[in-house]
């Protein structure tokens, strides 16, 4: 594990402490939940005890208070070994508790965060439905008469959260998207599925039914798209974490095969196209995570990170699809086999570069910000 410069005493506690729970705790069974689809309870159970569930929500609210960076470099470490796991703690994190710290009420604040820093449920997002990913503004969940009607779908955590955030279309608003929270237990609130994923096997994704599910307000009506684009700031940081940390994984597992695998009488470490490959894997490594915690200092400073969160997970995914290939093809044939990690890391890398907003979407984000009404 590389020192990196400028942390605090703090944030590299966090990480250390992170990383040993990732060794320790989270890797010897990484395998057998991905091949079962054995959500990992018990981690996130001692990742609540761990104070890790509430690491960058203050202290008033019953968190640790140690900020957004902290958080990232938690799911860097976690993804590190279990990438369903860090999915887990991303959005629990981000898109699931941010919203009502950024835009709830004092007395929402006060009632429902507590319970999600401390470790007594998970919290989620739904804005995705079957007609509206990219386009979210073609949701067609209403609010109406006080309750919510309408499905989403791919809701990570959405099988047992404890607090959804959903965002529908407002009848008080004319129609326009507002925000909303759903307390389990929900009367009218249906677990519909869940669908089978290329990867991510140990991590949950719901697709949820509203049939007149009693809710309570998040924010002003009409701001929906506001506080849904405003807390996926923060939450494709927590993505470019994952990748980041699904990256190092794939690199630490190249690094020792290359040492250990012999062909023509010697490591194939000796080899030149090898080492470039390895050499080129840290690089991207070492830049994607620069580019997270970039973003994710500046949003602990208060700063704008729109474009620095897009430019960290379009990045950092990107590097995670390309680089888990690589790991597999240093390790030739077993890379392939399900015995060893690389291909689950190449499995769970692809999705990087879709959710929280897909590349395509990161790119106009960017280049909308740079180019401003020249690009509209
Ligand atoms: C495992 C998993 C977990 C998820 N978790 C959640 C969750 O917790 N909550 C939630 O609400 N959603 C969740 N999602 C949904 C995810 O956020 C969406 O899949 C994602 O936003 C993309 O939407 P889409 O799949 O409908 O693709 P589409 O929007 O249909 O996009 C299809 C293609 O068109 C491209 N495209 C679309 N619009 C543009 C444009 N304007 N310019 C250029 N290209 C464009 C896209 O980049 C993509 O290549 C999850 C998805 C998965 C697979």
């Amino acid at each position: 594990m590389g020192l990196i410069p400028g942390l605090s005493d703090e944030q590299n506690e966090t990480r250390l402490l992170a990383k040993r729970f990732a060794d320790e705790q989270v890797a010897p069974g990484a395998a057998q939940r991905d091949r079962q689809r054995e959500f990992p309870k018990a981690l996130v159970d001692q990742l609540g005890q761990l104070g890790l569930l509430g690491i960058c929500v203050p202290s008033s609210l019953g968190g640790a208070g140690a900020g957004f960076t902290s958080a990232a470099l938690v799911i860097e470490e976690l993804s590190r070994v279990e990438a369903s796991l860090a999915v887990t703690v991303s959005v629990h994190l981000s898109v699931g508790t941010q919203p009502i710290l950024q835009f709830g009420s004092e007395e929402q604040q006060q009632r429902l965060i507590p319970p999600l820093a401390q470790g007594h449920g998970l919290a989620a997002i739904a804005l995705t439905e079957s007609h509206a990913g990219s386009d979210l503004g073609a949701i067609r969940t209403e609010f109406r008469d006080g309750r919510l009607h309408g499905n989403k779908q791919w809701v990570t955590n959405g099988s047992f959260a404890k607090t959804i955030v959903v965002i529908a279309r407002d009848s008080e608003a004319d129609g326009k998207p507002s925000a909303f929270i759903v307390e389990r237990p929900a009367s009218g609130l249906e677990l519909v599925g869940t669908p089978e994923k290329m990867g991510l096997h140990a991590s949950n994704t719901a697709d949820l039914s509203f049939d007149g599910v009693e809710c309570e307000r998040l924010g002003e009506p009409g701001q929906g798209m506001r506080i849904a684009l405003g807390v996926m700031d923060g939450g494709r940081i927590g993505i470019a974490a994952q990748a980041t940390g699904l990256a190092q994984g794939a690199l630490d597992l190249a690094i020792d095969w290359a040492k250990e695998r012999e062909a023509f009488g010697a490591p194939i470490a000796k080899l030149g196209q090898i080492q470039a490959k390895i050499a080129e894997m840290s690089t991207d490594v070492e830049a994607a995570r620069a580019l997270y915690l970039r973003a994710a200092m500046l949003k602990d400073l208060g700063e704008p990170h729109t474009v620095e969160g897009a430019q960290a997970k379009l990045f950092a995914s990107r590097v995670a699809r390309f680089q888990t290939g690589e790991a597999i093809q240093v390790m030739g044939g077993a890379g392939y086999m399900t015995d060893l990690p690389a291909e689950r890391y190449y499995r769970d890398a692809k999705i990087t570069e879709i959710y929280e907003g897909t590349s395509e979407v990161q790119r106009l984000v960017i280049a909308r910000a740079l180019l401003g009404e020249a690009a509209r």
